[in-house]
């Protein structure tokens, strides 16, 4: 499949991210049971598992989503990171379960969650989508919840783009040889 320059082939199918988040929502579910978490998705990445994922919930939550981004338009990871968060919502001594849609060095998350708990949240974690291991720069003690490790390689699809496209799609794809020697 072709997007934009480049081209990708099928990594992760529509019916296997479902059974995925379906077993993610359950650990949820039971974890959370009693306390009315917040689920705050990070966009605009995560805002199909954030509403897959969410619909499997069971228990009183709330959701709200907030902004951050450290990918410029590329496939290689810049340690800039846009400072556009909006925490207009009060956390304070609540239950926080920050949703991505991937952990790639770790340096968004970590940005991320070290401002929520400014504002002093009853407990905080994350919930991934995917995670590339063999990326991580920071150990992020705080991500419970991976629906899959991936290789390091560039993925699109089910909320994720490539120059902004791609997002649409329903299903995970990787990018074919890069020819980048970064990634
Ligand atoms: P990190 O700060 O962990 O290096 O990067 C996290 C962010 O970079 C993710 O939330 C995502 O927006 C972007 N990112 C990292 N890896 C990929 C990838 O393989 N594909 C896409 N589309 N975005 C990625
Ligand atoms: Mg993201
Ligand atoms: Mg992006």
């Amino acid at each position: 499949m072709r997007i934009a320059d480049l081209t990708f082939e099928p990594l992760i199918d529509e019916e296997t991210i479902a059974k995925r988040i379906n077993l993610l929502s359950e650990e949820l579910n039971a974890d959370y049971e009693g306390k009315t978490p917040i689920f705050i998705g990070v966009l605009t990445g995560s805002f199909l598992f954030v509403a897959d994922l969410i619909k499997q919930i069971t228990i009183p939550c709330e959701v709200t989503f907030t902004k951050v981004a450290s990918y410029f338009g590329s496939t290689n990871t810049s340690h800039k990171i846009r400072e556009d968060i909006d925490l207009s919502f009060d956390i304070s001594g609540r239950h926080i379960v920050i949703i991505e849609d991937i952990v790639d060095t770790g340096n968004t998350i970590n940005y991320l969650l070290a401002k929520l708990k400014q504002y002093n949240p009853a407990s905080i974690s994350v919930c991934s989508l995917l995670l590339k291991p063999g990326k991580l720069e920071l150990s992020i003690e705080e991500l419970h919840y991976v629906g899959f490790e991936i290789e390091n390689e560039f993925v699109v699809g089910y909320g994720l783009d490539y120059k902004e496209l791609g997002r649409n799609l329903k299903a995970i794809y990787r990018l074919v040889s890069s020819g980048d020697p970064t990634m």
